[in-house]
């Protein structure tokens, strides 16, 4: 069974990236019957945003990321209600001579810092110059008696080699220089409360809460030596590292990581507002995490569980049309009630107005999401998340109708008929209307009424002869889809038809004329 866990930071903006990292860590502690555990990692205080765990809760709790165990036997799983374990650990390494006071000033670090880029020495070896690694218990209890202000640091062991290689459960066996810094480990004695550094915190953590598999973004690949050696002076068992390559984006000319600077889509936010269904985001997300995933059917994507040799090494793109596409076909699986009650949940938080609407008329909005989905084989895929629905669905329902539409004319005019041809067809169709349930009839009424108003038999009649008639049955067809749905372009109209009921569908073509 594997132990995983997720540590994000809070600093006010849930990246995609982290969604992604948590899915992977989840998925892969639920396929070994394990266990996934969210740890917020908040001990950089002057970094963290006022109400950022909230926003981690709703962003994770939106895609199903929840830990497993929210109040469990291994907490508290804020870093900032840690700090006597932290305190414990740092003691011990104090006592056994592996960890020192550090009183330096600024201005001695700069020196310090200085020398060890003027000398030949390879580069990095803190401890060379750092006179408080050296100075006696005595020195140091007066340093204390003066109540000069003093981190704990970590002291690098002095043997070993330059580089240290370790095995990466995404990338294999990885070298990398070894860490010859004395890593701050408890940050200074002047603030409170008296925090440990990530890294410090990472190590007692992942012992503490048993994690066995730390798998985490690539850009903690260099902090493994450090991390390795504080196992290891703290007398841990090591755990297992898995890096994994971040999300790019394609740019002209190549690709970069996605910025949550630069790229609105880098944010969580984004697909929560725009209403990509979860299990669409996250169907993706494990397709990009495991490119094989992306070539299965959804359901079984979704069941087979992330195989970390299987990651790849370089950054996947993530492309929003794929996603939409993904989604659209996720969505065209869903019953018409169970599109409703998405868009109901999205529309609640995003469009006060279309909640409303939605909940005063729901049978027809279940209706209209029906047309040429309830029934058929290839249902429409017309919603790509939950906010296409306002666009595509919207002219169905009365209360939205005119907003989705605009001006009666301004639609008119768009099918080419004149004025009083439209006035003429429509007054001759209202007044043979007959709400038929049979589509062959219902087109035989607009057949029949353009007849009487002359219109040419065919487009191509009218092509021939232009001057003969006022238009041709398909201008009269288009004139009857503008009239109820406001576009030229519309699912079936007689599916339309049925779903207005034939009093909305009069008077929405009485508007016409
Ligand atoms: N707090 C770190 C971050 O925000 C977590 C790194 C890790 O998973 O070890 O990325």
């Amino acid at each position: 069974a594997m132990v995983t866990r997720l540590g994000p930071s809070p600093t006010g903006h849930v990246h995609i990236g982290g969604l992604y990292v948590g899915l992977i860590n989840k998925d892969l502690a639920g396929h070994s019957n394990g266990k996934y555990l969210l740890r917020i990692e908040d001990t950089d205080q002057a970094r963290e945003v006022e109400g950022a765990a909230d926003q981690f809760n709703r962003a994770f709790g939106y895609f199903g990321l929840e830990a497993d165990e929210p109040e469990g036997e291994y907490g508290p799983y804020f870093q900032s209600q840690r700090e006597t374990l932290y305190l414990t650990y740092v003691r011990e390494l104090l006592r056994e001579g592996k960890a020192y006071l550090c009183f330096a000033t600024p201005e001695e670090l700069a020196d310090i810092r200085a020398r060890q880029e003027a000398s030949k020495a390879p580069t990095g070896y803190y401890g060379r110059w750092a006179i408080w690694r050296h100075q006696s218990d005595e020195d140091t209890q007066k340093a204390l008696d003066e109540g000069r202000p003093y981190v704990v640091r970590f002291k690098t062991p002095e043997d070993g080699p330059l580089r240290i290689s370790f095995d990466d459960a995404i990338r294999g066996k990885l070298q990398h220089e070894a860490n010859r810094n004395d890593a701050v480990i408890l940050k200074s004695s002047a603030s409170s409360p008296r925090l440990p550094t990530y890294h410090f915190a990472h190590a007692v953590d992942d012992h503490l809460m048993r994690v066995t598999h730390v798998i985490r973004g690539e850009e903690w690949i260099s902090s493994v030596p450090l991390h390795l050696q504080l196992f290891e002076a703290l007398g841990f068992e090591q755990v297992t590292y898995g890096h994994i390559a971040p999300l790019m984006k394609m740019i002209p000319g190549g690709k970069r990581k996605l910025s949550k600077r630069k790229d609105p889509e880098a944010g969580v936010d984004f697909y929560i507002e725009q209403g990509f269904p979860a299990p669409a985001v996250q169907y993706y997300l494990r397709g990009l995490a495991n490119g094989r995933l992306a070539e299965v059917p959804l359901a079984e994507a979704l069941s087979t569980p992330l195989q970390l040799s299987e990651f790849g090494v370089a950054g996947p793109l993530v492309d929003l049309v794929k996603l939409e596409g993904m989604s659209a076909d996720y969505i065209a699986t869903l019953s018409s009630e169970q599109v409703y009650e998405q868009v109901l949940i999205w529309a609640e938080r995003f469009d006060a107005e279309l909640a409303t609407v939605l909940k005063a008329d729901k049978d027809l909005a279940v209706k209209a999401i029906g047309v040429e989905r309830e029934g058929v084989e290839n249902p429409r895929k017309d919603l790509r998340k939950w906010s296409d629905f306002r666009p595509q669905y919207g002219f169905f329902l009365p209360a939205l109708f005119a907003d989705a539409t605009g001006p009666a004319d301004e639609r008119v005019a768009a099918v080419g008929l004149r004025p009083e041809v439209v006035t003429a067809f429509v007054n001759t169709f209202v007044e043979g209307y007959q709400h038929l349930p049979e589509q062959p009839e219902w087109f035989n009424q607009i057949r029949e009424a353009a007849a009487k108003n002359d219109f040419a038999p065919s487009p191509k009649e009218f092509k021939k002869n232009p001057d003969a008639y006022p238009g041709s049955i398909r201008e009269a067809s288009q004139l009857v889809r503008v009239g109820l749905t406001g576009s030229t372009r519309s699912p079936d109209l007689h599916a339309i038809a049925l779903v207005l009921g034939a009093d909305e569908v009069l008077r929405r073509l009485r508007a016409l004329a």
